[in-house]
């Protein structure tokens, strides 16, 4: 129960705690009772699991009816869901309907090739993918974060075994002073504790605040994230000559990740791979 809040406080209000010492202060007494009344904690903690058990039964992720085990979805989500799986376009990871052997490219990614070298999603962006991303962005259902992440990484899989370093996609900071939390970074922060690759959040910043993406034509997202991304100067070394794995949520026309992977190309990475949670496919 303290770990849970302590975790909470450590992760999501940092720039607070930087901002009021006193909540630091709070932070390190829970840490410390925690270490000290581990035994005691557990006993709590199980009790406590039950009584929240039976007062918050686990709900679906998709659309809150109740299911067995927290932090899975109820059978009409799941058939709603549409896992993006081979034969897919070797670079884009958009699926194609019948096999065209390895390393076929779809008709997009030969026509317009982006900058990066790959990119994967885990699922389409329609029905109860849409409803998940909106509840972890909109919502703060950071809950939903490492069941996003477990099926990102089964997605990425060959993507996460090539990288060298993860690197959200960052929000501008009065987004993030808005917003109280980047869904980006969430995301990529499970990644990289489960995968044991380095997490950069820092190392790509946002240096203008750039009209929400939602509603712009594909020409109007490029225009509204053009320059949008830096590096800062000492960020240098996380990037050069390192296989660099950007992580978003969704990927709808590329525009976002496409301007920022040209931002980190500038600092010479062995490669440029990027992995969403969901992706907007054009037959759906
Ligand atoms: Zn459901």
């Amino acid at each position: 129960m303290f770990g849970l809040t302590g975790d909470f406080i450590g992760q999501f209000c940092q720039p607070l705690r930087l901002q009021y010492p006193r909540l630091d202060a709070i932070v390190q007494c829970m840490t410390l009772f925690e270490s000290h009344y581990g035994s005691l904690k557990s006993g709590i903690g199980r009790v406590a699991a039950f009584g929240a058990r039976i007062a918050f039964p686990p709900v679906c992720v998709g659309c809150r009816r109740i299911v067995a085990e927290p932090g899975t979805l109820c059978p009409q989500c799941w058939l709603d869901l549409r896992h993006l799986e081979r034969p897919w376009c070797a670079v884009f990871g958009t699926p194609f309907s019948h096999d065209m052997g390895t390393g076929f490219l779809s008709a997009a990614a030969i026509a317009d090739p982006p900058p990066f070298d790959r990119a994967r999603a885990a699922v389409a962006y329609d029905g109860v993918a849409r409803r998940i991303v909106q509840n972890l962005k909109y919502r703060d259902r950071t809950d939903l974060a490492p069941w996003m992440a477990g099926w990102m990484m089964r997605a990425g899989k060959s993507l996460i075994a090539d990288a060298d370093v993860i690197v959200p996609v960052p929000l501008h900071r009065h987004r993030f002073f808005s917003r109280r939390f980047n869904q980006s970074a969430e995301l990529a922060r499970v990644i990289a504790r489960k995968s044991g690759l380095a997490f950069a959040p820092e190392a790509v910043v946002r240096i203008r605040p750039t009209r929400r993406q939602v509603g712009l034509a594909a020409r109007e997202r490029e225009e509204n994230v053009r320059g949008a991304f830096r590096i800062p100067e000492e960020r240098d070394i996380d990037l050069r000559g390192r296989r660099v794995l950007i992580v978003d949520d969704v990927y709808t026309t590329g525009a976002t990740v496409s301007s920022m992977t040209r931002a980190v190309l500038k600092h010479k990475p062995a490669g440029v791979d990027i992995l969403t949670f969901a992706r907007v496919i054009a037959d759906t």
